[in-house]
């Protein structure tokens, strides 16, 4: 779509709304790669349900590959220099960062963060820059603006579906879908113009 858009009418949009179905860490990865601000909401599941710290709780450190525990302690992906960069303890596209031992051990706060653990680990998947350029943009008031423009349309599509029965189409082929749909999109529009512009009342005979 973002192809034919350009192709169509030269138009290179700087964000894109979209709901949580799009919100993976491939998909947000592919919308910063092009440049355009993702206003969707991030597919998270690294939140816990037991109480303890989730990630959101530590701070990420980018500047020195790192993050930041409540306790202020680092959690690294290397403890050593490897020349080889793709040498050390990480997955495909994963990576994994982890406390120290001791420090966990001796840390007051080990109940709320790893109760079970003899340390903290964390993993940060492939796209976790893409999905945190998505989580600042959450917190913005244009995100909520566009959050509204997105219940509007999906509004139309609804009214589509169960008002106008367009949840099934009676003509057969992408031609007959194409002129359902026109005269339906034309009804609506038509609908709209008339909350805009209303029918002059008519005056009523004495
Ligand atoms: S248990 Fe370890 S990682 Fe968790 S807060 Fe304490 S020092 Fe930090």
């Amino acid at each position: 779509m973002l192809d034919r858009i350009k192709d169509r009418h030269d138009i290179d949009p700087e964000r894109l709304i979209a709901d949580s179905a799009y919100g993976s860490g491939p998909m947000l990865g592919w919308v910063v790669d092009r440049d355009i601000n993702p206003h969707i909401p991030v597919l998270d599941k690294s939140g816990r349900t037991d109480g303890t710290w989730s990630r959101a709780d530590f701070e990420w450190d980018a500047e020195n590959n790192q993050y930041i525990c409540p306790e202020g302690e680092p959690l690294k992906q290397f403890r050593r220099n490897y020349s080889d960069p793709n040498r050390g303890p990480s997955g495909k596209g994963v990576a994994k960062y982890q406390a120290l031992k001791h420090t966990c051990q001796a840390c007051p706060s080990k109940m709320k963060c790893c109760p079970k653990a003899d340390a903290r680990k964390i993993t940060r998947e492939e796209h976790e820059d893409a999905r945190q350029v998505a989580r600042d943009i959450a917190k913005t008031k244009q995100y909520a603006i566009s959050m509204r423009l997105r219940k509007k349309v999906e509004m139309l599509f609804a009214h589509l579906k169960r008002i106008l029965g367009l949840g099934r189409l009676r003509l057969r082929g992408p031609c007959g879908a194409n002129d359902e749909f026109l005269l339906a999109a034309t009804a609506q529009n038509l609908r709209k113009l008339a909350k805009i512009f209303p029918a002059p009342q008519q005056m009523r005979k004495a």
